[in-house]
């Protein structure tokens, strides 16, 4: 039996309370008694506890049931209701007082979410463009399998860590200049470990090497995400899983620059190919396709290959490749070479340079005004 005083007794309530009154009632006494304002005082330290476990039980719908059918001992086999360990302490408290603003605002056994593990992964162009099936090792963190998560030796669980009384910080200083910092005892989690689990010293946790197999479909693009659910580090208290975020990045082509499904290529050709039209041989990602460009092929001129571009993600469609032609002029000519250009120049008109007469005329006209 316990002789703690009865949860109502202790928030000056009486069995019939309303849900509204035990909090009123919970927040006036839980000010009048802060610690804060009574430096040195264990009563009022006691006092206040003693008050926050009155409502933990009492604000809880399914514990106050059980504590008015069976009073301070709990269900059978229970412990108590001080024996759960799952009342949140000090942390709630704060909460429930200041509006839970700041880091503290989770009851300390509320489930929460894995974290989400994030890798890069490099990739070629290639593989981007066409999809491929890729391993990535990463690391992990996973619940010990020899305490079962719980840090503790031979699966014990742990207790509420007597620095912080569970709430993970440490406070200083009374009135108005209270300074909070991390418990160095507990590092913060507001719990401790007894005897600890010699294969996770305690944490509860040891980091694992695992390989996730990834397919990249084809059409994937530098700097897209995809996700594997619930492949990051494990939840906690019954928690969901985080996931695995594989972040793509794509290396840069030799030849090709994309846009979306259009793939684009720059292509140097001679003088007399762009003078004189030529077929030309265009590099395609997987080969090479032929392409006749007309006579009076002009720099800069593009033109599109339907197909040759990259497939729509997820999709059934393929871009087009464009290609840009550049006309190189020569250098390093023999004189030979000069020779022969000479006569061809002699043998021209003016009207072969469309833009140059044109230009030409223009100047002209503006002279003769
Ligand atoms: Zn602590
Ligand atoms: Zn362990």
């Amino acid at each position: 039996m316990s002789n703690k005083r009865d949860y109502y007794e202790v928030l000056g309530l009486q069995k019939n309370a309303t849900a509204d009154d035990i909090k009123k009632a919970y927040r006036r006494l839980a000010k009048e008694s802060h610690p804060d304002l009574h430096p040195n005082d264990k009563s009022a330290e006691a006092r206040f506890k003693e008050i926050n476990e009155a409502n933990e039980v009492l604000s809880d719908p399914q514990k106050r049931a059980a504590y008015d059918q069976f009073g301070m001992d709990g269900p059978p086999n229970m412990g108590g209701f001080s024996g759960f360990g799952g009342f949140g302490g000090f942390d709630t408290i704060f909460d429930q007082l200041f509006g839970g603003a700041g880091a503290r605002t989770q009851r300390r056994n509320a489930p929460m979410r894995g974290r989400d593990i994030q890798l890069n992964l490099r990739v070629s162009f290639e593989e981007a463009a066409f999809g491929a099936s890729k391993s990535v090792e990463f690391q992990r963190a996973e619940n010990c399998d020899t305490c079962r998560g719980t840090g503790g030796k031979d699966g014990s669980e742990p207790v509420t860590c007597a620095t912080c009384q569970g709430t993970g910080q440490v406070r200083a200083g009374g009135g108005f200049m209270v300074t909070v910092r991390t418990c160095t005892t507990c590092g913060g989690s507001g719990q401790t470990v007894k005897d600890p689990c010699t294969t996770c010293h305690g944490s509860g946790r040891v980091r694992r090497k695992r390989t996730a197999n990834f397919t990249i479909p084809q059409g994937a693009d530098d700097g897209q995400v995809f996700v594997m659910s619930g492949q990051g580090e494990p939840g906690q208290n019954k928690g969901p899983n985080g996931d695995l975020l594989i972040v793509l990045s794509v290396m840069p082509h030799k030849l090709f620059r994309r846009e979306g499904t259009t793939l684009y290529l720059e292509m140097p050709i001679s003088i007399t190919q762009a003078a004189l039209g030529a077929s030309l041989e265009v590099p395609t990602l997987k080969g090479k396709v032929n392409h006749r460009i007309p006579e009076g092929t002009q720099d800069g001129a593009l033109f599109r290959i339907r197909g040759e571009g990259i497939h729509q993600l997820h999709g059934s469609s393929r871009g087009d490749l464009v290609v840009r032609v550049k006309v190189e002029i020569p250098k390093k000519l023999s004189e030979k070479q000069k020779q022969l250009l000479r006569e061809f120049d002699e043998a021209s008109s003016g009207k072969e340079y469309e833009g140059r007469k044109g230009f030409l005329d223009k100047v002209k006209e503006l002279f003769q005004a």
